[in-house]
């Protein structure tokens, strides 16, 4: 797998995405130091895959990794905030105890801690700092789990040197405050592989949290302090695509994103990365791959090919619909046209057909051609 060297024309470099990282190959041309973020469904459902994916890597590179909570639980940690309810206080529990019993992690001490939370007064306070369980619970199950793989790995709460700025709620990372603990953290990489929780921060004191999805946001924001290689988003899809895959069955990966597409398109509610992941990342190419195969889909770097993405999310009670890299999609009026996209807005129970038809119509007029599999190469 190639991923430094990284300059001016990319789409030379980078002519095989997506790629495999190979499994049991050669150590890859992977120097210093790359970070990776496992999301929450790689922690519950492909955690061995996620755990030799590192080893594998760490062969080569220091590393730094981040990761969410597993998947569910950070819903499941809000429902516990609101209500404080004893039943979903166990769900939470016994979920991380099988878990963490399988690979000999110690996580009473998290759990008991946060029962006790649950008698503070129902403030935004108490909320954020209920939500940070889900993170260190992963985190040290997740290091311990490396360490039985003889990998000197080091659960890391990101509250110790993660600095937020902004108010609850709202918090964004602090780069010119973190930026010195940050890079011990680094020192730390060059000795054992630092497990970090994603998510969570320290703003003046207190945890807060970078809002829903923002581990991607925790990883960049230190491969960016660090001069990371690279910064790898690893989940259970293989990529950035033209659609939600989950929603639309003949959306298509997109190999190369520039980081302004993909900026714009997070803000307009694509899902695949919270909007302020690429914000820090003046440079380091960002890859998106998919645990269970190791298959790197989509780089987002300077410069990109110019696919249109077409995103979804209900607000305000409406369907929104909004196609990046297009002013027009003919057929369709929008209620909103920027130079690079146009809106549209549908009632939500006819968003998933909406969606579908407006991808398609994008489809037949650029990509249809070309299925791009001629990019799909292995390294
Ligand atoms: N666990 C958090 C969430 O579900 C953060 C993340 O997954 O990135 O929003
Ligand atoms: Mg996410």
């Amino acid at each position: 797998m190639y991923f430094c060297h990284f300059s001016g024309n990319f789409s030379e470099n980078f002519i095989s995405l997506p790629v495999w990282v190979e499994k049991g190959g050669q150590p890859s041309v992977i120097e210093k130091l790359n970070v990776v973020k496992f999301g929450g469904s790689s922690i519950r459902d492909s955690f061995w895959s996620a755990l030799k994916l590192v080893e594998y890597l760490y062969e080569s590179s220091n590393l730094v990794v981040v990761v969410s909570a597993l998947r569910g639980v950070t819903e499941d940690l809000l429902l516990l905030a609101a209500t404080r309810d004893r039943e979903v206080l166990e769900r939470i529990s016994h979920q991380h105890l099988r878990l963490a019993s399988r690979v000999g992690a110690e996580v009473e001490n998290l759990l008991s801690e946060l029962e006790k939370a649950l008698n503070l007064p129902k403030t935004p306070e108490a909320e954020e700092y209920i939500l940070s369980f889900g993170e260190r619970l992963s985190a040290e199950i997740f290091a311990k789990a490396l360490q039985n793989e003889g990998i000197e790995a080091v659960p890391i709460d990101a509250r110790n040197f993660l600095m937020l700025r902004g108010c609850l709620g709202n918090a964004g990372i602090d780069y010119y405050a973190s930026a010195p603990y940050v890079r011990k953290l680094g020192e730390l990489a060059e000795e054992a592989v630092p497990v970090v929780t994603g998510f969570i921060g320290n703003l003046r004191g207190k945890t807060a949290t970078l809002g829903r999805g923002g581990s991607d946001y925790t990883a960049s924001a230190i491969g960016a302090i660090l001069g990371a290689n690279a910064v790898l988003i690893m989940s259970d899809v293989e990529g950035i695509y033209t659609a939600d895959p989950r929603l639309v069955p003949r959306a298509k990966l997109i190999p190369f994103l520039s980081r302004e597409r993909a900026l714009m398109a997070a803000k307009l509610g694509m899902k695949a990365l919270h909007p302020k992941t690429l914000e820090p990342l003046n440079g380091i190419p960002l890859f998106l791959g998919k645990t269970e195969t190791w298959r790197l889909g989509t780089l987002v770097a300077e410069f990109g090919e110019e696919w249109p993405i077409v995103v979804h999310r209900v607000r305000n009670g409406f369907g929104e619909i909004a196609v990046v890299g297009r002013g027009y999609v003919r057929g369709f009026t929008p209620v909103e046209r920027g130079w690079n996209y146009s809106l549209f807005r549908v009632p939500v129970e006819e968003l998933p057909d909406a969606v579908n038809e407006i991808h398609e119509v994008v489809v037949n007029e650029g990509l249809s051609s070309s299925d791009h599999s001629e990019l799909w190469a292995r390294v």
